[in-house]
């Protein structure tokens, strides 16, 4: 891809970052060479401490392991690129032949785009959309978990097209935040995004162009997702959606398939973070600011230079540690977080439409007590 041929923030109807993201400095790449993760790192990837406590016992670590496996054993799409499922040019000897006969299939961009969508929905993803890639958005450097190297990240050139894939993670398995089962339900949602990525790339190739799929590896996820019209990002520093608020999981497939190109489409999320604040209140780690928007990150692990709410990764992660499992704590008391239903899709229509209500619409999310875990037991009967 041509770096040189569009600036930061060019055409675009939210701001980048002036610089690419090294993912070096990435939090879970920390780990591997950071002195300062080192012991976080040790206790979150080495230490197996099972508990009596429902949700921290041998057979929940065996869900949530079991739940990851096809990341874990498969995709390796948070190791390192271009391997596993994540492949980028693996063909399957089986439909050689017909992907290298005929012309590659042409058709107007927006009636491609359809035939793409109905596709990945059919796949598994939940939310689809497309955007032109900008330079920005690719890390500058990719760090290989496997080898341990460190190297320059580029696209080919020519790929200048993303697909952006949202994979929805279980309501009820996300307020068992933050027990080891919820591990389950984001590690469940990461095999998801490998079997996706990886069918909907061999469905492009199968069309004659090429598809470069990846897991969190080779470009931020978040604000490719953000041009490609599926949501917003809040006060909790991840991508929030209108139909399943931040529970969703993303991937995307880069490629030079002509495609017609999504538009970003904000529904209030900002305005209502301004009032809200419950997670940075419910976040163990105090990981989440309950202050103004700023321009600059708390440490390398964030890509400062734009006006938003920075997560302090390195916080986030001490907590982890201390669980000896992941958490989505700031994910399950989101008032976006809401199952599909008329109320809720109301109530997600007014936040779209106006901020009178946003006050109001929290003091009921605060009294029906939307933020409350659930027991493990409840999961398991
Ligand atoms: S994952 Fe948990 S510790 Fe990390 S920011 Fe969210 S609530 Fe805080
Ligand atoms: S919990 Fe509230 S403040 Fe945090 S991201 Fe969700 S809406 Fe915004």
């Amino acid at each position: 891809m041509n770096t040189e041929s569009r600036k930061p923030g060019q055409d675009l109807p939210f701001s980048v970052a002036p610089y690419r993201f090294d993912q070096k400095n990435e939090m879970f790449k920390r780990a591997l060479w950071d002195e300062k993760m080192r012991p976080h790192a040790m206790r979150f990837y080495k230490e197996v401490k099972f508990k009596e406590k429902i949700g921290y016992r041998k057979i929940d670590y065996a869900f949530r392991n079991a739940a990851w496996n096809i990341e874990w054993s498969a995709a390796f799409g948070n190791a390192r690129s271009n391997s596993g499922l994540y492949e980028w040019e693996g063909i399957n000897e089986r439909i050689k032949q017909y992907v290298e006969s005929g012309e590659p299939v042409k058709m107007p961009p927006e009636k491609m785009g359809s035939y793409i969508k109905k596709a990945a929905r059919y796949f598994g993803a939940d939310l689809v959309g497309i955007c032109r890639v900008h330079p920005n958005w690719i890390y500058s450097h990719e760090y290989n978990a496997l080898s341990r190297k460190h190297y320059p990240a580029e696209l080919p050139k020519g790929i200048n097209n993303a697909v952006v894939l949202a994979v929805a993670m279980d309501y009820q398995g996300i307020q068992l935040s933050p027990t080891t089962l919820e591990g389950g339900i984001t590690g469940f949602g990461y095999s998801m995004m490998a079997v996706v990525a990886n069918l909907l790339a061999t469905f492009i190739r199968g069309l004659g162009y090429r598809a470069i799929p990846c897991g969190n590896d080779t470009a931020l996820s978040v604000p490719l997702a953000m041009a490609a019209g599926l949501g917003e990002t809040g006060r909790l520093g991840i991508l929030i959606t209108e139909k399943f608020g931040p529970r969703v999981r993303l991937c995307k497939i880069f490629t030079d398939l002509p495609l017609s190109c999504d538009t970003y489409r904000p529904f209030g999320v900002k305005a209502f973070c301004e009032e809200c604040k419950k997670c940075a209140t419910y976040c163990p780690g105090q990981a989440i600011t309950d202050s103004e928007m700023t321009e600059e990150g708390h440490n390398i692990s964030n890509q400062s230079g734009t006006l938003k709410w920075y997560v302090n990764a390195e916080k986030c992660f001490a907590f982890w540690a201390k669980n000896r499992s992941d958490c989505a704590n700031c994910i399950r008391v989101c008032p976006f977080n809401k199952p599909q239903g008329i109320i809720h899709d109301m109530t997600r229509g007014i936040i779209r439409r106006t901020t009178l209500f946003n006050r109001f619409l929290l003091w009921m999310d605060d009294f029906f007590g939307y933020e409350k875990p659930i027991h493990p037991e409840k999961f398991w009967n």
